[in-house]
């Protein structure tokens, strides 16, 4: 189920369960021997097999994930190298999830070691969402593994609250941090662009170009600054993680499809034709998506003029839909509340 909406949202309701060096712990937990030692999961473990996962006393050793066998065994000489076993990660990741769904039925796994709970509509049944969180870590100890440990983040959306999994893994926290609209600028406040998850060394660097250079500035910036940094809606989507809307919640990642048409200046004056353009767009992304087994959960509208000016708009919809009609209606609403708006969010 799709839960985005460009409603900012206040209250940190949602949380994102990540589990501790998963793999490596998968092992430590079948394994009693390799508790207490630096382990290394590998895929393969000839010398140039490539380490995926480590115990945490490997990552104390000054291991990273991604290292050559031969390399962390120079660096950590009685690194215990073990295969990898995906069935049995499967196995634990699917018990994790059940104990996830006795909360709530809004739970997305977002990897194999990763899942968001929405609590939104929850209020009544978890008015705490900090409770459901001990309880979660808890529960996982106490019937899916004692040595299945869990950094849970909380916040009013699902960026935030990975972010805040991600932060809480670290001291002063001890694997449960909320991140809320009271403390939000001060937990940004000493983070790098880099720290934020998704902004890969490039994004930092056009950000830097583009006079930002922190998460704090970065929330603060307007979408349409950062739209034209990114050179794509995605700087929107920043604005709006920064700033409590939630775009992150979705089943599956895939990439988005799109249909294009170009019209003539005078076709543009109908609004019939218009119309008659769009459904046509629509029924052919219908028949793609219908083709891929797709559901669309936003959509992504662009008009590029001649002289280069462009016109952009983007929302997300809370049910995802497949059909031509549907999303036909989705943009007549979204058409509608455009008219009716005082001051269009658009550029
Ligand atoms: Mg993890």
């Amino acid at each position: 189920m799709n839960q985005n909406s460009l409603q900012a949202r206040t209250q940190a309701r949602v949380l994102f369960v990540d589990m501790d060096s998963f793999f490596a712990r998968c092992e430590q937990q079948v394994n009693y021997w390799l508790r207490g030692r630096p382990v290394g999961v590998c895929v393969y473990t000839g010398q140039f097999g490539c380490v995926i996962s480590l115990s945490k006393e490997a990552k104390a050793r000054g291991l990273k994930a991604g290292m050559r066998l031969n390399d962390a065994i120079k660096v950590c000489p009685d690194l215990v190298p073990v295969e990898s076993n995906p069935a049995r990660y499967r196995e634990f990741h699917k018990k994790i999830i059940g104990v996830l769904k006795e909360y709530c039925q809004d739970v997305v796994p977002k990897s194999i070691d990763e899942a968001i709970i929405n609590l939104t509509n929850y209020e009544h049944i978890h008015p705490d969402p900090v409770v459901v969180a001990r309880r979660i870590k808890q529960d996982i100890l106490s019937r899916v593994g004692d040595f299945l440990t869990c950094s849970v983040g909380i916040a009013p959306n699902a960026f935030l609250a990975k972010l805040g999994s991600g932060l809480g893994k670290k001291p002063p926290y001890d694997g449960l941090l909320v991140i809320d609209p009271q403390n939000i600028d001060s937990i940004l406040r000493p983070l790098k662009l880099g720290d934020l998850p998704g902004i890969g060394s490039n994004m930092a660097y056009r950000l830097e170009r583009g006079g930002i250079h922190t998460p704090l500035e970065m929330r603060y910036a307007p979408a349409h600054r950062l739209k034209a940094i990114f050179k794509s809606i995605e700087g929107m989507y920043w604005h709006y993680r920064l700033n409590f809307i939630e775009t992150n919640i979705a089943s599956h990642d895939y990439k988005g499809m799109q249909a294009q048409r170009q019209i003539s200046a005078e076709k543009r004056q109908s609004m019939a034709y218009i119309e008659q353009l769009f459904m046509t767009l629509c029924l052919t992304l219908e028949k793609r998506m219908v083709r891929h087994k797709f559901y669309c959960k936003a959509i992504a509208f662009t008009a590029r003029y001649k002289d280069e000016n462009r016109w952009d708009d983007a929302f997300t919809i809370t049910t995802p839909v497949q059909d031509a009609v549907s999303l036909m209606r989705m943009i007549r609403l979204r058409m509608e509340s455009l008219k009716n708006s005082p001051t269009p969010p658009l550029f």
